[in-house]
């Protein structure tokens, strides 16, 4: 594969680079291309079945279902039961992750955890299991090529920055980036439990930030300042995912000065529901 372009923005006065892998592919874009790079260079009659757990608007569930349908490999996503509305939805991640062969199974919440950490009991040799969000060592690999593109294009940047879910890609970028700043800052809960999760893969390195923001935010519910960062963010020409971005560029807004070069880590077919939402929302209170 080329390189992934590198795009320079203006967003309240700052100027930003951002290190464009949300056009490497549409379903298997930005950093769950970089995490699954290596399951992706696998020859497909080495598994039969790939087997993985989470959420059912999540990137990386498409992403896996996008690798499974080109290797024709059987991808069954465990998830807690989920509501009727996402069900018939004709868009978004979970839509489309479908109609790619992905099989869903519902596991009922209470039961949900153990079932999980069941699943790597009994595993076949055909058989591969993701941890949930693609959060695992292999990561590394393809995360190791991003870093190698970022030192080559010699840009006069010494900082990046990535938002958090797992902080699989934040993690491995800093530790393939030594000579580098990395910013990150958790989306999905807080930090305690983002370092505990980088921990079960590596050590944190010191180049690694973990910014806060001063207010609490909780993964995927409306914030209006979201939707405005996304919408200003949008005048770029480029557009940006509604969970993860905003919050990082509002922390990158408030917490530091120097220029940035951002990764942009795709995942945008999940704007069209969060779009509604806050549509809905602006309706509801008549803005
Ligand atoms: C998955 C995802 C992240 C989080 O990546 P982790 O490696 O799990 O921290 C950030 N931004 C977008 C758009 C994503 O899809």
């Amino acid at each position: 594969m080329l390189h992934s372009p590198i795009s320079k923005i203006d967003l309240d006065m700052r100027i930003f680079y951002i290190k464009r892998d949300d056009l490497i592919d549409s379903f298997l874009s930005g950093n769950k291309y970089r995490k699954l790079y290596t399951l992706l260079q696998t020859s497909a009659n080495k598994y039969s079945k790939i087997i993985s757990y989470g959420g059912t608007q999540s990137n990386a569930m498409l992403a896996i279902a996008s690798i499974c349908h080109k290797k024709k490999w059987e991808f069954i996503y465990y998830s807690k039961p989920i509501n009727k509305k996402i069900k018939e939805q004709t868009f978004g991640n979970f839509y489309l992750s479908k109609k790619l062969g992905m099989k869903h199974v519902e596991i009922e919440s209470s039961y949900y955890k153990d079932y999980v950490s069941s699943l790597r009991l009994d595993l076949d040799k055909n058989t591969f299991l993701l941890d949930q969000g693609g959060a695992n060592k292999l990561a590394k690999f393809g995360i190791d090529i991003l870093a190698k593109e970022i030192r080559e294009s010699n840009l006069d940047i010494k900082s990046l920055a990535t938002p958090s879910g797992t902080g699989t890609t934040a993690l491995y970028l800093a530790l393939a980036l030594p000579e580098y700043k990395i910013y990150t800052t958790p989306c999905v809960g807080d930090e305690k439990y983002l370092r505990q999760q980088m921990s079960a893969l590596s050590d944190i390195p010191e180049n690694l930030i973990i910014l806060q923001a001063k207010k609490k935010y909780h993964f995927a519910k409306l914030y209006p300042e979201f939707y405005e960062i996304y919408k200003k963010l949008l005048t770029t020409k480029i557009e940006f995912d509604l969970l993860y971005a905003p919050l990082m560029f509002k922390v990158l807004l408030e917490k530091t000065e120097e220029n940035i070069l951002y990764i942009h880590s795709g995942g945008i077919f999940g704007n069209k529901s969060m779009i509604n939402r806050y549509k809905n929302k602006e309706r509801q209170y008549g803005k």
